[in-house]
């Protein structure tokens, strides 16, 4: 049986990114992909400015299909544009975009099997065994990156997540018709369904465009999205799918013995706007540095990797129990709240500052807290 020091599960952007840091830090790492790469990935591919600084290496041109300087904020029916002088989010295909990281990964030395799914781990004071449909192999940690249904958490307990269900589709489109429709913008419209919101991300020659929702039930989605489609002149004739999004609330550990979970698998993402590639990032990079710990250490036990949680609750968790928090008011009080927020260009300033990483969710909840009499006064004495 082949072994290595770290294996690590699915090779999305939390998968990637840990081989590629474990390997950096001399740990032999193996990515295992059930997929043959490049494969398809339920996602509208944005990845904001404060994520592409924590992958940290320049993306090439050829990945990053379209640079958004703001956002078309709709919210019912009111509607206002917002632009920074910089790049807020970077818009890419998940298949090239997923596959470069891989390569990323191999270049730093992790060997890489596509194309071969993991069907059970087994940990003992051994190590950790993995089974593949092909063979066995043998690590002292493994990484859990196999996102929503992932195996690897499915072997310690059950997913406890909040969870939204998204629809999206792929829209092909003339170029010269996204530049006048939305060029730099991404557009993003609340209250078209309860609880929820819609997005069309605009790419080269195609828009990503989606809704996710808690309140609705998943079966009327598909038909909102087409009413959605329409309300913006864009063919209903697509193919639409579906994909499920898990927002943890850091209640149950994202590790065990030998174990850790990464991205998706631990329900690493923003429950106000979806975003999972940044957790999903910092995650993979906060694993292997654990894992390199562990080592260093040669303790791989539960107290050993309990480490990683703090770590992640640190770097980002707060922002994610914020966001969770926000999200539970803002879908239910779009109106009042976002509504608002639309009409106030210091709010929406301070909102692309977040998606630049320049301000986290707490500082901004805090300042709009002090401004919302004012900014509601302002609201209904100017309507
Ligand atoms: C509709 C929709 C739109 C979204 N839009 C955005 C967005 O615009 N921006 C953003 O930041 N986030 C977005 N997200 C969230 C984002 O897609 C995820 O949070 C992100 O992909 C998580 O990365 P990951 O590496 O943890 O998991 P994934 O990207 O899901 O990767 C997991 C990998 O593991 C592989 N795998 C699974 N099981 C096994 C197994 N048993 N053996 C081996 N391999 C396995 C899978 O094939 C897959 O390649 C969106 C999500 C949805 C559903």
């Amino acid at each position: 049986m082949k072994s290595f020091d770290v294996i690590v599960v699915g090779a999305g952007p939390a998968g990637a990114t840990a081989a590629r840091h474990c390997s950096m830090l001399n740990l032999k790492t193996l990515l295992l992909e059930k997929e043959r790469l490049p494969r398809y990935k339920a996602c509208a591919g944005g990845v904001t400015k404060a994520t592409y600084r924590e992958i940290g290496f320049e993306l090439p041109e050829r990945i990053i299909e379209r640079e958004c300087r703001g956002v078309r904020f709709r919210v019912k029916e009111f509607e206002k544009d917002i632009r920074d002088n910089e790049t807020v989010i970077y818009m890419v295909k998940r298949d090239c975009f997923d596959e470069f990281l891989v390569e990323m990964a191999c270049n730093e030395g992790a060997e890489v099997k596509d194309g071969e799914e993991c069907t059970s781990v087994q940990t003992g004071p051994d190590g950790v065994h993995v089974n593949t449909e092909r063979g066995s192999y043998s690590a002292n940690i493994v990484i859990g990156a196999d996102g929503y249904y992932s195996r690897v958490l499915k072997s310690l307990r059950n997913r406890s997540d909040d969870v939204r269900f998204c629809v999206l589709c792929e829209v092909p489109v003339q170029r010269a018709w996204i530049d006048d429709y939305l060029g730099d913008l991404a557009l993003i419209h609340f209250g078209f369904v309860d609880g929820g919101y819609a997005w069309l991300f605009p790419k080269k020659d195609s828009i990503s465009a989606g809704i996710g929702a808690s309140f609705i039930k998943s079966k009327e989605l598909p038909e909102r999205l087409k009413a959605f489609l329409r309300a913006n002149n864009l063919s209903t004739e697509v193919r639409i799918k579906g994909w499920f999004v898990p927002f943890t609330k850091f209640a149950f550990p994202a590790y065990a013995d030998r174990i850790m979970l990464a991205g998706d698998a631990a329900g690493f993402v923003d429950s106000l706007t979806g975003e999972g590639i940044s957790g999903a990032v910092l995650s993979g990079k906060l694993a292997a540095l654990t894992a390199r710990d562990c080592h260093d250490s040669g303790d791989f036990s539960e107290a050993a990797l309990s480490e990683y949680h703090k770590r992640c609750q640190k770097s980002f968790g707060n922002d994610l129990m914020y966001a969770s928090r926000a999200a539970d008011y803002l879908l239910k009080y779009t109106d009042l709240i976002l509504g608002t927020i639309a009409r106030n260009n210091e709010a929406l300033y301070k909102y692309l500052k977040t998606l630049k990483g320049e301000l986290d969710y707490k500082s901004y909840a805090e300042w709009f807290k002090r401004k919302m009499p004012a900014l509601l006064l302002k609201r209904v004495f100017s309507s």
